[in-house]
């Protein structure tokens, strides 16, 4: 198990929400399930809040986890959401956040969806010159002024990420090349223009590059405000806090992340732009470490001097927890016996889903307790990318159950 990994226990059971894992799968109703922990997630941003400059923003970006009562129940601890679709835009339009607090953001959004953003106002982050043709469109067929910010592709790369989604050549965002010339023409258009949005990239784990990103966002995005005639309002820095997922891994150091930005806010941004709305949106640091993905063992087995567990559920669920998600390297998530917590670790196995294919695999020669057939097995770090990022669809089971507790 992760060293930066303490779940709660109650004998040999792990406690989800409080309540003992084979009382959750009864009241669940069958397995495999995901589970999140409402309070672990109302923690989450208390500690980001904490460590974060006051006049900073925390935005939820919905696409890491979609469950509407999770997103919901995120919207009343957030200042705002962040989409990347119409579907998950009609499910922040449904909780109590007014609709400017929402920013759509995502390449390739269909004029239909831009339609529907620009009739509710949120904001959205465009992302190429033919979507601002597309939304001065819509603007002048409905009368309804449409709330834009820029989405810049930065002139600077962020080492470290999992996944890289700023600098070079991208299909996110607008050249910064680009930026001042298609500024005065949304200007000129008569759009909204509050300000600019940057992504550079995800699940970064050093607070150190962290730290350097946000500095060159940051002088980025004044270098940008001068570009504007009006005062820009709206300032996303975008996020990429990491979390631990392998052994190696340590946990990010939010304290010395939050420093940096304190920093940047006091000699940089407040100077400049007193009164802007400065946020960060982040998806998986929110929702990661709160949800558990549930299988129950079906079958065990020998082959040739190694040991098989097989699970009722499998990659078709929780398709990182396979290697199969953007991964180079497979490498196991925290995995456990949820239903053994009090017990050593005594074989080593091989713990495979039901699907047909050799992908197929949860935890590749991991310790463990003996586990029999009915006992838990239990994936951690399953609360972002997990559901939303499967594909359920493979080999025709059922789609898992999702529950809040
Ligand atoms: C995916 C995405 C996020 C969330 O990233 P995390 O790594 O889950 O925090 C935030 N903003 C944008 C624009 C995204 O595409």
């Amino acid at each position: 198990m992760h060293a930066d990994l303490d779940p709660a226990t109650d004998g040999g059971e792990l406690l989800v929400g409080g309540v003992p894992l084979s009382r959750l799968a009864q009241r669940v109703g069958s397995t495999p399930f995901f589970a999140y922990d409402r309070e672990l997630l109302t923690q989450r941003v208390a500690r980001l809040r904490a460590a974060m400059p006051d006049d900073l923003e925390i935005s939820y970006a919905v696409k890491a986890n979609p469950m509407p009562a999770l997103v919901q129940h995120l919207s009343r601890v957030v200042d705002s959401l962040d989409v990347a679709s119409g579907a998950e835009m009609r499910l922040a339009l449904d909780t109590p956040l007014p609709p400017g607090m929402v920013s759509f953001a995502g390449p390739g959004k269909s004029v239909a969806e831009l339609s529907q953003a620009v009739a509710a106002g949120v904001v959205v982050e465009v992302e190429s010159p033919l979507e601002v043709d597309r939304i001065t469109a819509i603007g002048e067929e409905t009368g309804i002024r449409p709330v834009v910010a820029l989405r810049l592709n930065p002139d600077f790369e962020v080492k470290g990420s999992g996944m890289r989604m700023g600098g070079g050549a991208q299909q996110f965002g607008v050249d910064v090349e680009e930026a001042p010339r298609l500024l005065k023409e949304m200007e000129a258009r008569g759009l909204d223009l509050r300000g600019f949005h940057v992504f550079a990239g995800s699940q970064n784990l050093h607070a150190d590059i962290l730290a350097e990103a946000q500095r060159r966002t940051v002088d980025l995005v004044l270098r940008m405000a001068d570009e504007m005639t009006a005062e820009p309002t709206y300032v996303n820095l975008g996020g990429g806090l990491g979390i631990p997922y392998y052994e190696k891994d340590r946990a990010l150091d939010l304290g010395a992340v939050g420093d940096n930005l304190e920093e940047l806010m006091r000699s940089l941004v407040r100077p400049r732009l007193p009164g802007a709305r400065v946020l960060l949106e982040l998806g998986r640091y929110i929702v990661g470490e709160a949800g558990v993905y549930v299988t129950r063992v079906v079958d065990r087995k020998e082959s040739r001097g190694t040991t098989f567990l097989v699970v009722d559920g499998g990659m078709h669920h929780q398709l990182a927890a396979s290697g199969n998600f953007g991964q180079v390297i497979r490498r196991n998530y925290p995995i456990a016996v949820g239903t053994r917590m009090d017990q050593g670790d005594v074989e080593t196995v091989q713990v495979v889903g039901c699907l047909c294919t050799p992908l197929d695999l949860l935890g590749d020669k991991v310790r463990l307790p003996r586990g029999e057939v009915g006992d838990l097995v239990v994936l951690f770090q399953a609360g972002a990318y997990g559901h939303t990022a499967s594909p359920t669809a493979f080999l025709s089971h059922p789609a898992p159950l999702e529950v809040l507790v």
